[in-house]
């Protein structure tokens, strides 16, 4: 059953449980809009704990033909995956904008990150490769060998709907792993569009999952007995309780929760370099990145122009619809309360001293859910606008002294997924690389976030767990080891003899 877009009744978007598309009447449902318009474009399902569970069992029941599959025969599912987002590219990404708003080169680049993490997994076989010792003790070898952990679940955010459920779902499946998807309930039909290819590219019925849901669903998720593993991004509240739940439940979890990332800019950077790249940073996706640059640091006597210019880069971006409109610098956020509440960050910011230089609430025409970028200036780190996750296009700046005030404002934050420098001289880099409290590092570069071969390594309050998502972590993650030790007699006759380990001591 295709499933793209709601028509003229609004649909609700079905589930995918063992290989079939279901409509279930779950009671509760949710609505899905179009940001750009404000139109409620179809309804979601909140699915009940009873039939979270049966998804699941649809997953149980699959896990262990699909975990006999050679590795190659599911990576070759993944190169199929990727022909068909590779011809679908355009219509995922026109998708994406629909439930999204972010602009449509913006989805493209989303779903060229997306098609990245398919092609990553094409390459686990190599990855999954176990390792041998010879003659561990006489005549032992020792052998390990990556086996599936069983059913894996995903829970993502709505701020990539194609992009972070792709974190997930090629590696746990090519790693021999069945799974569950949840998506947001905010961006449902991006998830159903992934489960239509890879039910075209071939994956077995019960092996892919989706089911629609909020926190009824995941709770059944999260205390189900065969879920092995749990992957989440979201919000560092849920990605907090999601690891606190999980391992309780005896789960493997990795939960990567929210930001707040700053950009420090040196007084020998490149200054038109450092605004535009600070803009797409900050304003990028509306703000509503994880690795949105949120927070410029500017040290010493750069601060005057470098605000000059952030304040003319912000007042001349084209912002509006985007849905089917190429000439928008920025889109919609996700909800019109969202709006709301990044507005109010404009009058927190006042009433702590700070100085708005760029406003962003503005009267836009139509009913799109739309706010202008906004630059807020002479903030201090301790201010609410320097500590909490806005998730919108505001750019709040610190004046600071020099590197080492810096470090000092990053020991405070509580978060730690990003942090860039723009500077031309190498041993502040260096010192900023080594020193600042983050996990994942630009220098020069406004969005440090990895591709698929590297782990997207957030620190702090932006991440719970142990092994991250993406690169060889995850393969880590959706994998458990066994170790075989085996020992083999020349003839029945020497079975009796003891084994071979030294005991004996001298002396
Ligand atoms: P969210 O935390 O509201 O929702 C994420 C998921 O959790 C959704 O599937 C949602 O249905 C579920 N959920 C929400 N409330 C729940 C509850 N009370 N109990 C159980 N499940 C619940 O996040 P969002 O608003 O969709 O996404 C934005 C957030 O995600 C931001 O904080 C952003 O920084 C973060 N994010 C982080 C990363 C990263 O890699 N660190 C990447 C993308 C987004």
């Amino acid at each position: 059953m295709a499933v793209t877009e709601a028509t003229s009744k609004l649909d609700c978007v079905p589930i995918f449980s063992g290989g079939k598309w279901i409509e279930c009447d779950a009671g509760r449902t949710g609505t899905v809009y179009n940001p750009s318009t404000g139109q409620a474009i179809a309804q979601v399902p909140l699915c009940s704990a009873e039939v979270t569970n049966k998804v699941v069992q649809a997953a149980v029941d699959a896990f262990e033909d699909w975990k006999e599959t050679p590795v190659v025969e599911r990576a070759r599912i993944m190169f199929r995956m990727r022909q068909l987002m590779e011809e679908r590219f355009n219509e995922i990404a026109a998708l994406v904008t629909r439930e999204h708003g972010k602009t449509l080169a913006e989805s493209r680049a989303e779903v060229q990150r997306a098609v990245e993490m398919v092609e990553f997994a094409c390459g686990i076989p190599s990855l999954i490769v176990g390792e041998t010792m010879a003659n561990i003790a006489a005549e032992v070898d020792a052998e390990t060998v990556r086996h599936p952990v069983g059913v894996c679940v995903g829970i993502t955010p709505y701020n990539f709907p194609s992009m972070v459920p792709m974190w997930m779902i090629p590696v746990s499946l090519v790693c021999g792993n069945t799974f569950v998807l949840k998506p947001s309930e905010k961006t449902p039909l991006s998830a159903n569009l992934i489960g239509e290819l890879l039910k075209e590219a071939g994956i077995p019925d019960g092996v892919f999952n989706i089911v629609h849901g909020d926190r009824e669903c995941v709770d059944a998720l999260l205390t189900h007995p065969k879920v092995a593993a749990i992957s989440f991004v979201g919000s560092t509240p849920i990605a907090r309780y999601i690891y606190e739940t999980g391992t309780k439940n005896g789960k493997r979890i990795q939960a990567a929760g929210g930001a707040k990332n700053h950009m420090i800019i040196m007084p020998d950077a490149d200054l038109d370099i450092s605004v535009k790249a600070l803009a797409a940073s900050a304003f990028g996706c509306g703000g509503q990145r994880c690795m949105a640059g949120s927070i410029a640091v500017a040290i010493g006597s750069i601060g005057d122009p470098l605000v000059d210019g952030l304040r003319d880069h912000a007042e001349n971006m084209r912002v509006g619809p985007s849905d089917g409109n190429e000439n928008v610098d920025m889109g919609p956020l996700i909800r019109r309360e969202h709006v709301v509440r990044v507005g109010s960050f404009m009058d927190v910011a006042r009433n702590e001293g700070a100085t708005v230089a760029v406003d962003g609430r503005q009267d836009f025409a139509g009913d799109g859910f739309l706010i202008g970028p906004s630059v807020i200036d002479q903030v201090q780190s301790p201010m609410r606008v320097a500590q909490e996750e806005i998730f919108g296009p505001v750019l709040s700046v610190i004046r600071a002294k020099d590197l080492d005030s810096v470090l000092e404002i990053g020991r405070a934050c509580p978060f730690g997924n990003g942090a860039s420098i723009f500077t031309r001289d190498g041993y502040s880099a260096r010192r900023f690389k080594q020193h600042f409290n983050a996990g994942m590092i630009g220098i020069n570069v406004g969005v440090p976030a990895p591709m698929p071969w590297f782990p997207f390594t957030g620190w702090n309050q932006s991440f719970f767990g142990d092994l991250h998502i993406q690169g060889k972590e995850s393969v880590q993650f959706y994998t458990q080891q066994k170790m075989t030790l085996t020992r083999w007699f020349a003839s029945s006759s020497d079975s009796h003899q003891d084994p071979v380990w030294k005991t004996e001591r001298k002396g």
